[in-house]
């Protein structure tokens, strides 16, 4: 990895200052965006006085960001008006794009779970509150994000007894839930209060707000708390995803790998549409490496934006060394911006249906894109794929066992769990040479411990549609694309040789490599 303005390593002192990263940044926001966010206790602390908002359009500046949204609301705490007012007249007047954030933290009843974080939303005070929240907000900007905090995972006696019910009510309107789950009351109740106490309030006051809900990183569990990704997707303006991964050995952030950044940019990118504004990523347990990590993987993943969450954070911890690698790569991370931008991803299809559950095979699909397998998520059956891995998520389709018999039987290439596999045993054929069964053993995590020549035998057969070899080290990622271009990024400390269609690609140690046609 190198400075492209010195041609020097990461560390260079002078690459941050040049280029011209603002006016850089300018020339490529239709393409891709970087913002930031200023929470509200930011808006307090940093954009109370002009020679505060004057630092932070320089840091901004300085950093390549033309976007940043203002927060009305976090964790209890309500921006000043006249403060929003301010600092957005004057970020606009600076040449940013401003919009506003609410963070539903500490809105009202708390949750008997997730304690600080989540709330109780079947109480109706909390619904009056919130819904007071998105009118203020609405009041001030046409467009407001919300933070991955607008979920549920209460069981209060309040909760319990209308999950019995199979009923939710929001104001004086009840409406039917259909089942008796946890998922069931969550998902419905989200929904209804999302419509009835955020999206329509906040458009009664502001005809033009157009509204983003910001889903978390953790997609294995949105159903569980409530992020109902269809009707949700649907009923706001935009979508937003969280491409937080941070250091997989960091110990209290830990445990997510590189990859899984990519793999949710494109499944909710692929439910919506052009719904999707884009990632979002931290420095919470980072490095300046898997900092850079986040940022290219969001990219692969076709985001319009990239959301630096966020301008208070930046600045303390590994805050400020992230930023600094951010800046020396961000002309390259533009430049893979726009090829991307303008091609369409292949690879091997990956079927995780809307609200699945993951059973003992939590994320397993990040998993096994760090094996080097170029996977291609999706949310419906890739009936026309040209190969596809499908793990227990894909139970949660109804018809799925026909619909895998036949694509089966066309003799396309197959990667199962075991734990599918298992399940599948007594209802279809599954001695198939085209079917391979990865040894997930109930521990995705156990995956990455598989050596290169097993990461060479089930990339070889899913390849060959593609016309495609590969003989790679584990943790070494592949994306392809239809014209042949391809990337690789080794998330390996150490550099790697691939070899690529017969030849040697050098992939440097937590770098990538990327080939355009
Ligand atoms: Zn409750």
């Amino acid at each position: 990895m190198v400075c492209f303005a010195c041609v020097e390593p990461l560390q260079c002192a002078e690459g941050a200052t040049a280029p011209d990263l603002w006016t850089l940044a300018n020339q490529q926001a239709k393409v891709h965006r970087f913002s930031t966010l200023l929470t509200a206790h930011d808006v307090r602390q940093s954009l109370s006085s002009p020679e505060g908002v004057q630092a932070a359009i320089d840091w901004c500046k300085q950093t390549g960001i033309t976007k940043v949204y203002l927060e009305e609301y976090r964790d209890g705490y309500q921006a000043e008006r006249a403060t929003l007012e301010q600092a957005a007249r004057a970020f606009r007047a600076a040449g940013f794009e401003v919009s506003g954030c609410v963070t539903t933290t500490r809105v009202g009843k708390p949750t008997t779970g997730w304690k600080d974080v989540a709330c109780c939303y079947t109480d109706a005070a909390t619904q009056e509150k919130v819904q007071a929240i998105f009118e203020y907000a609405a009041s001030l900007f046409d467009e407001i994000m919300i933070d991955d905090f607008w979920f549920t995972d209460c069981a209060c006696p309040e909760c319990d007894a209308a999950r019995r019910a199979k009923t939710v009510t929001v104001g004086d309107r009840t409406y039917p839930v259909n089942g008796d789950t946890w998922e069931d009351y969550r998902c419905e109740l989200m929904t209804r209060v999302s419509q009835a106490r955020v999206l329509g309030p906040a458009k009664r006051v502001n005809p033009k707000v157009r509204l983003i809900i910001k889903y978390p990183q953790w997609y294995d569990n949105f159903h569980n708390r409530g992020y109902e990704v269809v009707r949700e997707t649907a009923d706001f303006d935009r979508i937003w995803v969280g491409t937080e991964t941070r250091d997989y050995l960091d110990k209290r952030w830990g445990g997510t790998p590189q990859y899984e950044g990519f793999f949710i940019m494109r499944w909710l990118g692929g439910i919506g549409g052009a719904k999707c504004g884009g990632g979002w990523y931290d420095w919470l347990g980072t490095t300046e490496h898997t900092y850079l990590e986040q940022a290219r993987q969001t990219i692969l993943g076709g985001a319009r934006e990239s959301m630096l969450f966020c301008f208070g954070g930046l600045h303390g911890s590994t805050g400020p060394k992230d930023v600094e690698a951010l800046r020396v790569n961000l002309p390259e991370l533009f430049a893979a911006a726009n090829e991307v931008r303008h091609r369409t991803l292949v690879g091997v299809a990956a079927y995780k249906p809307p609200n699945s559950h993951p059973e003992k095979e939590a994320r397993v699909f990040d998993f096994v894109g760090m094996l080097g397998v170029p996977l291609a998520p999706c949310h419906e059956f890739p009936t026309n794929a040209p190969a596809a891995f499908f793990s227990v998520h894909a139970l949660k389709d109804a018809d799925f066992v026909p619909k895998l018999e036949r694509f089966a039987r066309s003799g396309k290439p197959v990667l199962l769990t075991d734990g599918l596999a298992r399940t599948l045993a007594h209802r279809m054929k599954l001695d198939l040479g085209n079917i391979q069964i990865l040894p997930v053993k109930d521990d995705p995590k156990s995956l990455l411990r598989l050596d290169q020549k097993q990461c060479d035998e089930i990339r070889a057969a899913l390849l060959k549609p593609f016309k495609v070899s590969c003989q790679a080290p584990a943790q070494v990622a592949l994306y392809l694309f239809k014209d042949k271009s391809w990337a690789l990024e080794n998330f390996n400390d150490g550099s790697v040789d691939v070899q690529l269609n017969g030849k040697t690609v050098a992939v440097p140690g937590r770098g990538w490599v990327q080939h355009w046609k």
